[in-house]
Order: C-alpha cells, then sequence, then structure tokens
C-alpha cells in the first residue's frame, strides 16, 4: 500500500533546482524502486494508491502511510543509499550485472535531501536500506553514518528504520541500535538449504541469523538503556516465499523459533514475483493468498498461543489456501467441542475463530457483569459472532445460527 506523494513536486523541484536537480531525481527512482518492500504496519489510511495508475509515476516520490508502534501515523520514506549491488541473489531486482538505471548518494547528501522532504512535511519518517558496495561491512558503515548525521547534525527526531547489511559487525549493529527505532536483517529464506538456491552468496548462519542474535544478545545484557528515545529497536524479517519450494512450515518453523527465542517484532512475508533478467525470471509467482495465509498464522503463533505443530498443514507441509489457519484449526477441534464462552480462559477464548485480542479481554470484562446468553450480545462486544457460533457454547447451548452456503 502506498501513497503517491505529487502535489508539491512542482515546489520541490525549484527547492532543489540550486541544488542540482539530480538529488530529487535519484530520490524518486530509489523510492520507486523500494516501494515494494514490506516493512513497517502500513495504513490502509491515507489514499493509498498503486503507481500503475498514476500517469506520472516517474515524477512521483513514493511515500507510504504507516502505523508506528505508538498508534501514530506517518508519511515514511522507503528508500535505498545506493542500487547497486555487487551480490547476485537471484531473485532481487538490484543484482549485479542486471542492466537498468542506478543510482547512489552519499550518506552527508542523502542526510541533507531527507532533511529537506522532512521540513516540507512529506517524509515524517525514514526506512533506509542498500545495496552492497564494497562489501557489507563498509555499506554498513555508509548507512550507519547517515543516520548519525540526520541524527546529530541534522537534529532528525523522527522514526528511522535501518536496515543491517550482509557481514556487518557486531559493533556495527550496535551502533545501528543506538540511532534507530528499528532494525531489520532480511533472512530471505528459512534455512542455510532454501538460501543456498536463492542467494547463494549469502550466508545463512554467519552473515543473517548471527547479526538478530546480536540484538537480541545487546537488548537483553543492556536492559537499562536509553539511548536517543528511551528504549532499544525493535527486531524484523523478511522471508522471501515460495520462489525454491520452500513450504510453510519451513516458514513458520523458523517464524516461531525467532518469536521465542529472539523476541522479533514481526516477520515479513513477501510472495515471489519473477523479474526480469534474472535466474528465477520463468519460475512461476507465489499466490498472494498463500503470502496472506502465511501472516495469519504468524501472529497465531506470536499472539494467540498456538505452537507450530497445531497449524493446520496439509500433506504436502502447506496451509490450506482456502480457510484461514485458524478456522482450519477450529473446524477440526471445536466443531465436537465446543468452548463454553461463560467458563473459558483468556487463551481458550483466542482459540475461537471471530475473536481477536481486544475481543477476549471484552469477553471477560463483560462476563464480571452476567452470563453472556446469546450471539447478538456477543456481537455487541466485539465478536464476529456468525463465525464464533459453530465452535461455541453460550450458557451451555449451542448458539441458533443459519450454516453458510458459500
Ligand atoms: S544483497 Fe540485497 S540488494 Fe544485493 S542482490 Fe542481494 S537482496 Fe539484492
Amino acid at each position: 500500500m502506498l501513497e503517491i506523494v505529487k502535489d508539491s513536486i512542482d515546489l520541490l523541484e525549484q527547492m532543489f533546482y540550486n541544488q542540482g536537480m539530480d538529488a530529487i531525481n535519484r530520490i524518486k527512482m530509489l523510492s520507486a524502486q523500494m516501494s515494494l518492500e514490506p516493512s513497517e504496519e502500513i495504513s490502509a489510511i491515507g489514499g493509498a494508491a498503486c503507481p500503475k495508475l498514476s500517469p506520472r509515476k516517474e515524477e512521483a516520490i513514493f511515500v507510504h502511510p504507516a502505523v508506528m508502534p505508538n498508534g501514530q501515523r506517518i508519511q515514511l520514506l522507503k528508500t535505498l543509499l545506493t542500487s547497486a549491488c555487487e551480490r547476485n541473489c537471484f531473485y532481487c531486482p538490484f543484482r549485479a550485472g542486471r542492466d537498468f538505471h542506478r543510482a547512489t548518494f552519499t550518506p552527508d547528501e542523502f542526510a541533507q535531501t531527507f532533511m529537506q522532504l522532512n521540513r516540507k512535511s512529506i517524509a515524517e519518517g525514514l526506512f533506509l536500506s542498500s545495496g552492497v558496495v564494497n562489501g557489507g561491512l563498509r555499506t554498513q558503515d555508509q548507512l550507519i553514518d547517515t543516520a548519525e548525521i540526520l541524527r546529530h547534525k541534522m537534529g532528525f527526531r523522527g522514526y528511522i528504520h535501518l536496515k543491517i547489511m550482509p557481514g556487518a559487525e557486531r559493533a556495527q549493529v550496535e551502533r545501528a541500535m543506538q540511532l534507530a527505532d528499528r532494525v531489520s536483517i532480511n533472512l530471505e529464506a528459512p534455512n542455510t538449504a532454501r538460501l543456498q538456491s536463492l542467494a547463494p552468496l549469502k550466508q545463512f548462519t554467519d552473515e543473517l541469523l548471527e547479526p538478530l542474535r546480536w540484538v537480541e544478545e545487546i537488548r537483553r545484557t543492556q536492559p537499562g538503556y536509553k539511548g536517543w528515545n528511551g528504549h532499544w529497536p525493535s527486531s524484523v524479517t523478511q522471508f522471501v516465499v515460495g520462489a525454491v519450494g520452500d513450504t510453510d512450515l519451513e516458514l513458520l518453523h523458523t517464524t516461531e523459533r525467532l518469536y521465542q527465542q529472539l523476541r522479533l517484532k514481526r516477520a515479513y512475508f513477501s510472495a515471489f514475483n519473477p523479474i526480469p533478467d534474472t535466474p528465477l525470471e520463468n519460475q512461476p509467482p507465489t499466490s498472494p493468498v498463500r503470502e496472506h495465509r502465511l501472516y495469519q498464522a504468524s501472529f497465531l503463533l506470536r499472539d494467540y498461543g498456538f505452537s507450530i505443530e497445531e497449524m493446520p498443514f496439509d500433506g504436502t507441509q502447506n496451509l490450506p489456501l482456502d480457510a484461514d489457519p485458524k478456522l482450519a484449526w477450529a473446524r477440526t477441534h471445536l466443531t465436537d467441542q465446543p468452548i463454553e464462552v461463560n467458563r473459558a480462559d483468556r487463551q481458550e477464548l483466542l482459540r475461537i475463530p471471530g475473536i481477536g485480542l481486544k475481543t477476549a479481554e471484552a469477553i471477560l470484562q463483560a462476563r464480571r457483569q452476567g452470563l453472556l446468553r446469546d450471539l447478538s450480545s456477543l456481537g455487541k462486544i466485539g465478536a464476529a459472532a456468525k463465525r464464533a457460533a459453530p465452535f461455541i457454547l453460550l450458557d451451555g447451548h449451542r448458539p441458533a445460527y443459519q450454516i453458510s452456503l458459500w
């Protein structure tokens, strides 16, 4: 979901004119090239539009209406320091040797350009990644230098999400954490074997998993840290889904371990889409429904107390596409053993389709006032009552409901 900020283009071009049109053109190009990378919780509010529908997309700067952990909505610029890269990941449009127009900023140039966008309220927050040039170490230094300039020379107090490069050192990870609100390391694949087929120059354990471990180790061993905003940043990762035979079981197994052991905030799943002129260009695209099911399952693992063993995988170790995983689980486990809503604890309530985190709390509150006896009282406190109906008892009785034909 993204919003194309075009209103101020003329103004911006004037603004940049004396400093050269080059910087604004590079930001346009790099923000467009990054527009499909999932990152923050992207808000549906804010006039999101598909860039293909824009008649002048080549003149747009892409900013994304994003929701911050505190609920604040900001305009997030997602971009790269450089779209040049010396690595050759098989799925990636930026891979070395691929013929397309690339652009590069120095840290100083980028910080100045971003701050001009920020002062005009075009970009309030920043997600900064980069292709790898002269090794991961050197590239990480460039990202850190950019964040240092923004924070300490230019006084930027807004949101920064910094990417950790494959091959970064522990001290660099710690410095990035001192400057950012969120850091991310994309695992890309659920294990070493799959990564080998997807990005043969990346090392799953040493280059990708280890920095994620450092992030958690640093947070755990320095709990009193009061950095620039009073706490350590959250950490996230991303997987490319379906390009090299990876199964949902593999992806969710790794995701569950990341949530449990490394306190990952979120795993992002990016359905594979073949890019022309890459080694995987003839692979079929992955269904976006599969991506959606993986998100649903990952939230069950993270927030609802489900374990990987309870996920309703089919014989191919994938989730069914035709039902969300909670509903599929409930059909097997709750149809003959419905849950009594008036006696269930929070964990049991969360197993019921149509009851989410907030609704479970609301039910526990409402029960203090008296028994819940019908679907309408359940609906009034926020449950999707018809969805829940086949799997519950209300005061000992199965609620009357109409079976949906569709
Ligand atoms: S290292 Fe990153 S930018 Fe470079 S080819 Fe791989 S995924 Fe693309």
